[in-house]
């Protein structure tokens, strides 16, 4: 149990490395393994490619199905940062992915037991089990939007393609954002103020 605990935990690890890769995007990573190989990895590319369906998931899913030849991902295992929308969690279960372990739960937009369950839905059922490296995959999210609230709070809207910043009234100096962020993408952005990323009271059951 400890030895597969640590196995959850590593490639969990790995989702989180590929979240951070999300730049202007809210981070979220994905993974795909088989046999204890990764075949697939992404992260969520919304803004910076402007397609709603660019969520880490459904990249993720692409790349393993293209690698794979095949849309059925059968024994596979998906390790994802963030419990599925409901758009990923219909592709995850349409293609057929038999485990799938997911980091933060989402009170919002979770589809798999926090704001609903898609499961009951469809006839395939696959073990889902969330919380793994819970802290760390929610505290990526939460640090993402204080940021982002930070730079709502000191920042301009001009009529260029850039965004410019000025000093809080307080005198602080603005935040930096390791990236320059295109005015597209921050006007698309949502700031959830209620959005939780903690373990619901009620866990997620296995089917
Ligand atoms: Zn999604």
């Amino acid at each position: 149990m400890i030895n597969t605990m640590k196995i959850h935990d590593k490639y969990m690890q790995i989702a989180i490395e590929e979240a951070h890769k999300s730049s202007i995007d809210v981070p979220i990573g994905a993974i795909i393994v088989k046999n204890d190989k990764i075949i697939a990895k992404a992260f969520n590319q919304k803004e910076k490619e402007n397609d709603a369906t660019n969520h880490a998931e459904i990249l993720v899913i692409r790349e393993a199905s293209k690698i794979l030849g095949n849309w059925r991902l059968d024994n596979t295992v998906l390790y994802v940062t963030l419990e599925p929308c409901p758009m990923c969690a219909g592709a995850i279960l349409y293609s057929r992915i038999p485990n799938i372990y997911f980091g933060a739960y989402d009170s919002l937009y979770g589809a798999f037991g926090s704001a609903l369950d898609l499961r009951t839905y469809i006839k395939f059922k696959p073990d889902i089990t969330g919380g793994i490296q819970e802290e760390k995959c929610s505290n990526l999210l939460k640090n993402y939007f204080k940021l982002q609230r930070k730079m709502r709070e000191n920042c301009i809207f001009p009529a260029s393609s850039e965004i410019q910043c000025q000093g809080s009234s307080a005198g602080s100096s603005p935040p930096q954002l390791p990236f320059t962020f295109p005015r597209s993408g921050l006007k698309n952005l949502i700031f959830p103020e209620n959005q939780n990323f903690s373990a619901p009271s009620r866990q997620i059951e296995k089917s």
